[in-house]
């Protein structure tokens, strides 16, 4: 099997081995960790079209803001008491419970803008005093019950791609936290190819298990635009939605069932194919973020591989034209596997940001067809080819009724080939001075209006004060026959003296306004630390005062990530 990418420290999947080191020019630090060479230059990853109109756009002066040296990053020397780093040690092994400076900053935080503000600073404030790894059900529980008795927290590790704080490791008494890195139980434990279920580790990523899978013609489908680096058992933890969960489903969808490790005992949930033994306790550990303890098996649905694959383009001249053509595919129960409907800003963006075959086909068709800009709707079919085919034209005529122009197949096409491509464009952008973020809702079709132009609204006003005007780009990212999620991704010049309180006014205004408007806190980046104040808003303080019970009971230390999902 090739070698699996790793994460960076400042960013998104850079290369961290030296071999790959010396290929992009970084080279290893005295202390282990890599000196990294700097990302590209805006202007070998973005055309030129595209960087005079965010210049112009938003008031932006491009500037080299690379981040400070890995070796440069503060790390305050570990709080781990000597006799509980020596307990475990005798429960784990010697060489599953590290305190070196590259394993802490490998587990420090996870991916959000905030968390790669406060790398590129040089800020590692938080991360764990100790990274360990259990190989087994049995040795997580029984190190969850010792560091309960120790009164150390616990922060369940599994891809490191946490967007909204899950792994800040937060606890109100500063207690000395550990890492649980998932890496070692991250193998395919059994396939039952008759019932469709798959028995796997929680620290398995995507394309380790989609190429096992291929060899029994199965394929789990969950494809999250951070596919190359999250877990399993991070997907369940928060409730993930992958590019095609209109079709598939959302991870929780996929989850038949799991083995919960918690300090009061091991919990094992779900019984497929289905059960009416009493409400479902599966639900409580999908979305518990740690919180409750720690997902040490799951197991999955799978289906067969897709004979054909279809991806095209379609462009509507509005955002409402185009919800209004989504909602009537819903309402027929016509919804393709993949849909993402781009707003206008969205759309002009992608023309002027892609180079490739794709943007000049949607060009082209637009051009032909007397369009320009407008809305474009990707959409995406998977399975035996008959069905396919029946699904695509009885959509393809609904699309029609709905105004809708065809713009083409290599437009789906392109966006599936670089669909995975956005976060390292990331890195870059912000190494040029700019502050690029996203967030998410969903809502019913009746309230996704609204919701949609609160957020623009709110981020609009926060980050465009002294002259300074955002770039907002929604799309809508899964559909349901209730309703949709919006997916919003902002770029703005950054504040270099307050970047991080520039970001948290932005996303306090936006997320007031979405829930104000009747968006739900989150659609699948879950509430980790950085929701945590609106979750009461959404499921009520009773809804609260359930999950603390449930906590109490299982985690009566609150060693389990203590800093996520319950407020304050
Ligand atoms: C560029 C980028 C793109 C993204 N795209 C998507 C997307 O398309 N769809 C989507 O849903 N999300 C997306 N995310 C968010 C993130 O990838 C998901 O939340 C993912 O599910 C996290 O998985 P992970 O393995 O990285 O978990 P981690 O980040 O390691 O952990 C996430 C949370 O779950 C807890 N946890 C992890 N493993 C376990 C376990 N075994 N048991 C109990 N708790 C555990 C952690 O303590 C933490 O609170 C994206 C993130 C980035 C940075």
């Amino acid at each position: 099997m090739p070698e699996q990418p790793r994460l960076t420290i400042q960013g998104w999947g850079r290369p961290t081995s030296p071999r790959d080191a010396t290929v992009t020019g970084g080279r290893e630090g005295d202390d282990g960790t890599l000196e990294l060479a700097p990302f590209p230059d805006l202007a070998e990853v973005l055309p030129k079209a595209a960087r005079r109109h965010l210049t112009k756009e938003l008031g932006w002066t491009q500037r080299p803001t690379p981040p400070v040296p890995v070796s440069e990053i503060r790390l305050a020397p570990s709080r781990l008491a000597e006799d509980c780093r020596q307990r475990l040690g005798e429960l784990l092994g010697e060489e599953h419970v590290r305190t070196d400076r590259a394993s802490r900053l490998e587990h420090a935080g996870g991916k959000s803008y905030l968390d790669l503000l406060r790398r590129r600073e040089g800020d590692a404030s938080d991360a764990p005093d100790a990274v360990v790894t259990p190989g087994s059900t049995e040795e997580t529980a029984a190190l969850l019950a010792l560091c309960s008795e120790l009164g150390v927290v616990v922060v369940p590790f599994g891809g490191g791609t946490s967007v909204v704080g899950g792994l800040s490791g937060v606890d109100a008494d500063d207690r000395p936290s550990v890492s649980v890195d998932l890496g070692r139980m991250a193998s395919v434990r059994s396939v039952d190819v008759p019932s469709s279920l798959v028995t796997v580790g929680p620290g398995m990523r995507g394309p380790a298990l989609e190429q096992r899978l291929e060899r029994d013609g199965l394929t789990l489908g969950h494809l999250p635009q951070s596919w190359e680096f999250a877990t399993l058992g991070g997907y369940a933890a928060t409730r993930s939605a992958g590019q095609a969960s209109t079709g598939v489903g959302r991870f929780d969808d996929l989850v038949a069932g799991l083995t919960l490790a918690t300090p009061s005992g091991v919990l094992e949930l779900g019984h497929p194919p289905a059960s009416a033994a009493g409400p479902d306790l599966l639900s409580l550990a999908l979305g518990s973020e740690g919180a409750l303890g720690i997902i040490t098996e799951l197991r999955l649905r799978v289906r067969p591989r897709p004979r054909t694959r279809d991806y095209e383009g379609w462009s509507f001249r509005s955002w409402a034209a185009g919800l209004a053509g989504l909602q009537r595919l819903a309402r027929h129960d016509l919804l393709p596997d993949v849909v993402r409907l781009s707003d206008p800003d969205e759309t002009r963006a992608n023309l002027l940001m892609a180079s490739g075959p794709g943007a000049r086909a949607l060009r082209g068709a637009l051009r032909a067809r007397r369009r320009s800009g407008g809305c474009l709707l990707v959409v995406g079919w998977e399975g035996l080819p008959p069905l396919v085919r029946a699904r695509r034209r009885a959509a393809a005529s609904v699309l029609r009724e709905s105004r809708a122009a065809r713009v083409g197949s290599r437009v789906g096409e392109s966006w599936r080939k670089h669909r995975f491509g956005a976060p390292y464009l990331r890195d870059s952008l912000m190494d040029a001075g700019l502050l690029v973020e996203t967030l998410e809702t969903a809502a019913t079709w009746t309230a996704l209006p609204a919701v949609y132009d609160a957020v623009r609204g709110a981020l609009q006003e926060s980050l465009g004060r002294r002259g300074r005007t955002p770039l907002v780009m929604s799309h809508v990212s899964h559909g349901y026959p209730t309703g949709a999620s919006l997916y919003v991704t902002v770029l703005a010049d950054r504040d270099d003296d307050l970047p991080i309180q520039q970001w948290l006014l932005a996303k306090r205004a936006a997320t007031d306004a979405l829930v104000a408007a009747g968006g739900t806190l989150t659609h699948h980046h879950a509430v980790g630390a950085d929701h945590r104040p609106w979750l009461e808003r959404e499921i009520g303080p009773l809804g609260v005062d359930v999950l603390r019970a449930v906590k109490q009971r299982l985690d009566p230390r609150g060693i389990c990530n203590p800093g996520v999902l319950l407020p304050d």
